[in-house]
């Protein structure tokens, strides 16, 4: 992805987060989803493949979310569904089948995914904001060997421990 999209992404990212009062995390990410006009429903798809849907056409954007998933995943999926919404990925439903935070980078990923990696960058800023990191990383430098470390941020960003360090890599190296 270009550097000038990714920093529109975070651009639009901060922007939402400030229209929902956050500095703070973990970002309460229904409220963003909210103040950026969608309104989120949950139902428990079983069957693991089903991640969630932004539905458009209708009165109000809806976003549905598997509930049956790990809450970090569900929070993960209402931010990557945000990203559709705001990033203007066209199409009137979108339906998000499992994705991968780690499959799906900016390097391996085919053009037709890339309203997918948008997505998946837009809810990256969106759940760990630069400016929080910034904050809450001691100096710029972190130790990659910390699992402790990436653990406790992953847990009060409320999300997987695996998301946190895929970010914290991409945003230092
Ligand atoms: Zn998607």
């Amino acid at each position: 992805m270009a550097d000038s999209r990714v920093k529109h992404i975070r651009l639009m990212a901060n922007d939402a987060l400030r229209r929902a009062n956050c500095d703070s995390p973990p970002v309460p990410i229904e409220e963003v989803a909210r103040s950026l006009g969608a309104k989120v429903l949950f139902a428990p798809y079983e069957g693991d493949d089903l991640a969630g849907m932004l539905i458009n056409g209708g009165d109000q954007p809806i976003i549905a979310v598997n509930s049956a998933h790990h809450k970090h995943r569900q929070r993960f999926t209402i931010a990557h569904e945000c990203g559709h919404l705001v990033l203007g990925h066209s199409g009137e439903s979108h339906i998000d089948r499992t994705f991968e935070v780690i499959r799906r980078d900016a390097k391996s990923s085919l053009a037709t995914d890339i309203s997918e990696v948008e997505a998946n960058q837009y809810a990256a800023e969106l759940l760990m904001p630069l400016k929080f990191l910034v904050r809450d990383l001691p100096g710029i430098r972190i130790d990659f060997e910390s699992d402790e470390k990436v653990a406790s941020l992953a847990k009060r960003y409320g999300v997987s421990a695996q998301a946190m360090a895929y970010r914290i890599a991409n945003l230092f190296m």
